[in-house]
């Protein structure tokens, strides 16, 4: 019988431990064996292997351990900042949203005070109407004025044409991030995901689903 992959589901996490491979009938460290098999190997490749180690190295050091315990350091921005010299890279890309021009440009002076070569671009690069694809009136923000188009795939072009060597996104629209994050080639983070309501920090929305959110708990519920 195949199972769904329903990890969020898991009521015996044990892929966590050495008993990884004790796991309920549905987990798919079972039942997806074949494509874990399959991209093992994709680790082997030097680039990927190196890139994958760094990344590993990095999360160690944002645990420090103290006589009393584990306590958590360097805020996103440093993490960032420090993967991006454990990779050597120089040529920094900034892939932004208008609406956060402040932060991006705060960044931007933090990354070249380390010394990387930093190159920005905002969504509305190229200033093309929202018209073009295909929006009437009605569907802007303020109907009747001009209203210029987010384009990420030219972002992401932008950035490719730099040969930009690492990308930082900085607060894009959802589905604005997702055509960038599918045609930008260098390897791209994450450092703001937009959040117009929660000060761009959607977890706090999970964080209140018990609370002010919790209507969205039921079947079906949403905001109209
Ligand atoms: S991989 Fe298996 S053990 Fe781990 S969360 Fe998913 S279902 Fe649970």
């Amino acid at each position: 019988m195949d199972y769904e992959v329903e990890c969020t589901k898991c009521t015996k996490v044990v892929c966590t431990t050495r008993h990884f491979d004790k796991g309920a009938d549905t987990c798919p460290t079972k039942t997806r064996a074949e494509i874990i098999k399959k991209t093992l190997p994709k680790y082997s490749q030097p680039d990927i292997k190196e890139f994958a180690r760094q990344a590993s190295i990095q999360e160690t050091q944002c645990f420090m351990k103290l006589p009393g315990g584990m306590t958590m350091v360097n805020p996103r921005v440093e993490e960032t900042a420090q993967f991006a010299e454990k990779m050597g890279y120089k040529r920094i890309g900034i892939a932004f949203c208008g609406g956060l021009r402040e932060e991006a440009k705060i960044l931007t002076k933090i990354l070249e005070n380390r010394g990387f070569q930093v190159i920005s671009v905002c969504c509305k690069v190229g200033g093309i109407p929202k018209e073009t694809i295909g929006l009437k009136e009605e569907d802007k923000i303020t109907p009747g004025d001009w209203e210029t188009m987010c384009n990420p795939i030219t972002q992401a072009e932008i950035l490719n044409n730099e040969e930009t060597e690492f990308n930082i996104l900085v607060g894009l629209c959802v589905g604005h991030d997702a055509l960038f994050l599918k045609h930008v080639k260098a390897p791209t983070t994450v450092l703001i995901a937009k959040d117009r309501v929660l000060c761009h920090n959607p977890a706090a929305g999970l964080y209140l689903s018990s609370g002010y959110y919790r209507r969205l708990m039921h079947r079906g519920a949403g905001y109209p």
